[in-house]
């Protein structure tokens, strides 16, 4: 019976993993596990819950899994986690999932909220915005305030915060693990919780003062603390009313360091130097796109400029570019602008040319042979007719293995407009393929130009295109590929 001595092994894996957040064959090794708990706030959790996991994620560090449902939580659940990240504000949880976080906690896990997780379960002494919208109060949680370190009271001076605004969080104890190493402090627009009551044990981290212009206190106001909670680590920030919010780069830093101290270690988010952004130029003009285009290009590895004709080959590209990416479709070449591109490609430099810049420059037969290898006629020549166009075709698209820029290319559909009678030199190595038959064979394909890498892409005329992430993978790996990257 293999099939059930298998599963019963993978049964005992699980099991030991739920005693002591050890190996998990459901987990990525080596990373510290992190549960956030979200699916209801009085905010915007669908955006705000991605984007907390989102900083965690960025450090390396972590394997971020998020509950929509943290009422369903039972004890084995919560056991190979090392830490729970609170975004939640709304009702109880029941006896069974309360029981489960607390004992979580005391005994030695981490536990850190943000913003409106300071007051989620009517166990506040005011009605706060949750109470109002589901018109019922429910009956208090003792420990979670004690979790927090801090209750919202409605007795003056009353729990709250005034106007939205930029203000500066201070760092006051940069002894401990969680401030260790980082800056003085950081701006932040945000909402700036005042007059919590802070319960005996927590200790202040960072604070920052509360403008009486702007409906505050005009003290300084705790922003950032710590808890004990039985042998666990708890931490809890105000900051964290929106996306917008936490876009701070010092909310980043603060929450990821948080995260990382609650988890249990105290070394700061690796600031592994991340490669340095492909300085991208992409080349638009002589016909009209729409900007989902631009999807394609947001991506943390490339730093894109934008630069449409006739400014764009001006001056020396070797400069300030490492990949030309061409979305234009110019036939004009002045001797400058040749001199320009030529400069550019013999350094060394790559390039990718995108959809109608196949049509580029029909009658400079150096571009369209030896370096793109490929051309779109615009009228005939010679015995050659001119090439074809059709929209909104369904396309099925195959990756050719082969070359590295191949790998882990998938097969694709995709809503896009074909070309067909276009010229493709015999020495392109072709990377994506076709067999519609309003389209020539080849979708992609790396030419045969030696001097620098130059990449082809007949995809991408509308935001279809642009939109599917095989589109989008593609013109990436093409980009980074052309940068001289493996
Ligand atoms: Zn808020
Ligand atoms: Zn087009």
């Amino acid at each position: 019976m293999p099939m059930l001595s298998r599963f019963s092994a993978v049964l005992a894996l699980a099991a030991c993993s739920l005693t002591a957040a050890g190996p998990s064959p459901f987990f990525e090794s080596g990373k510290l596990r992190v549960l956030i708990l979200s699916g209801r706030n009085n905010h915007d959790w669908r955006t705000t819950t991605p984007a907390l996991a989102r900083i965690l994620e960025e450090t390396g560090r972590f394997d971020v899994r998020v509950t929509h449902e943290p009422a369903g939580l039972q004890p084995g659940a919560l056991a190979p986690y090392h830490v729970l990240v609170s975004d939640y504000n709304g009702p109880r949880w029941g006896p069974v999932a309360e029981k489960a976080v607390e004992e979580f906690v005391r005994s030695g896990r981490g536990f850190v909220s943000t913003h409106a997780a300071s007051y989620p379960f009517g166990d506040m002494e005011i009605l706060g915005a949750h109470q109002t919208r589901t018109g019922q109060r429910e009956p208090p949680w003792p420990a979670y305030a004690e979790l927090i370190g801090a209750r919202w009271s409605a007795a003056a001076p009353r729990s709250g915060h005034g106007k939205r605004h930029l203000f500066r969080v201070k760092w006051t104890d940069r002894a401990h693990p969680a401030a260790a190493g980082a800056g003085e402090g950081f701006t932040i627009s945000d909402e700036l919780y005042h007059n919590l009551r802070m319960l005996p044990g927590a200790q202040v981290l960072a604070t920052a003062f509360d403008a009486p212009a702007m409906n505050g206190t005009g003290k300084d106001e705790p922003i950032a603390w710590t808890t004990a909670f039985g042998a666990g680590r708890a931490f809890h920030t105000t900051l964290g009313h929106d996306a917008s919010a936490l876009s701070a780069p010092g909310f980043a830093d603060l929450f990821a360091r948080a995260v990382l101290w609650a988890a249990g270690e105290s070394a700061p988010p690796a600031a592994g130097q991340p490669e340095s952004p492909v300085r991208v130029t992409l080349v638009t003009g002589g016909h009209d796109y729409e900007s989902s285009l631009y999807a394609a290009f947001d991506h943390p590895a490339l730093r894109v400029r934008v630069n449409p004709h006739p400014a764009a080959f001006r001056g020396d590209l070797r400069k300030n570019t490492d990949v030309l990416v061409l979305y234009d479709m110019v036939q004009e070449t002045p001797e400058d602008q040749r001199r320009s591109l030529t400069a550019f490609l013999e350094a060394g430099k790559g390039m990718v040319v995108l959809h109608h810049a196949l049509a580029d420059y029909n009658g400079w037969e150096w571009w369209w042979r030896d370096v793109v290898g490929g051309r779109y006629l615009l009228q005939p020549d010679g015995a050659q007719p001119a090439s074809t166009y059709q929209h909104d075709l369904a396309i099925e698209a195959n990756p050719v293995p082969g070359h590295p820029l191949a790998q882990g290319l998938a097969p694709m559909l995709i809503h896009d407009e074909a070309y067909h009678g276009m010229w493709i030199s015999s020495r392109a190595t072709v990377l994506l393929e076709t067999r519609h038959p309003a389209s020539d064979g080849p979708l992609a394909w790396v030419s045969p130009y030696e001097k620098s890498r130059v990449v082809v892409i007949q995809l991408g005329h509308g935001p279809e295109a642009h939109r599917h992430p095989g589109f989008q993978q593609l013109v990436r790996k093409a980009i980074l590929w052309a940068s001289g990257r493996p």
